[in-house]
């Protein structure tokens, strides 16, 4: 009986359900202070973040809205790479205070790409807040405003996170074993 695709590959547990929902809390009491008295605009980037997206705005306690973009880094190798929308908002971000939800700053390339994009559209304002943080492995110098937590610079998987479209569902986040 071959093993199932999950148990194969996990090599330990980094990040447990504990931690994650004391970051969520943590983040959603920071931003409803930071933006008392504003509506907030929230940009759910497809597909990894759409977890942690669903779990933030049930901590903010203020006026928001939400919207789902998709995109991809053709960045390869070089820092003027571009980003591709595969899936635009449904609405304007004009005048409006806008926070990007991701799920991991890794280089950061994607993220800077997305914000310049966002930025034509002439919002209010644009912050970025993120679950998981690798800055170590940092390309650009984009500002993150909010993090969730520091991860090491390993390859993780969980909470929304995937592997080739695998492990997003599991609740916590793990590392993956480099054995087959
Ligand atoms: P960046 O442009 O910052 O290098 O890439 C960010 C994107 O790369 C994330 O949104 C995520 O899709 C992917 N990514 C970066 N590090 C990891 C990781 O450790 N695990 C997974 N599953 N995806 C990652």
């Amino acid at each position: 009986m071959p093993m199932p695709y999950r148990e194969k590959k996990i090599d330990h547990m980094l990040v447990d359900r504990e931690t994650i929902d004391a970051f969520i809390k943590r983040l959603g009491k920071e931003i409803s202070r930071d933006y008392r008295g504003e509506e907030l605009f929230f940009i759910c980037v497809l597909k990894g973040s759409f977890m942690f997206a669903a779990d933030l705005i049930r901590e903010i306690d203020l006026p928001c809205q939400i919207d789902f973009m998709s995109v991809s880094s053709y960045a390869g190798e070089k820092t003027t790479g571009v980003v591709k929308i595969n899936k635009d908002l449904d609405s304007s971000i004009a005048g409006k205070h806008v926070l990007i939800v991701e799920d991991i700053v890794d280089t950061g390339l994607t993220l800077n790409h997305l914000k310049s994009l966002l930025s034509t559209r002439n919002p209010a304002s644009i912050g970025i807040v993120t679950a998981f943080d690798k800055p170590m492995r940092r390309r650009v110098d984009i500002h993150v405003d909010y993090v969730g937590m520091e991860v090491p610079n390993e390859f993780i998987v969980g909470y929304g996170l995937d592997l080739d479209g695998y492990y997003r569902n599991l609740p916590e986040v793990a590392v993956l074993s480099d054995k087959e």
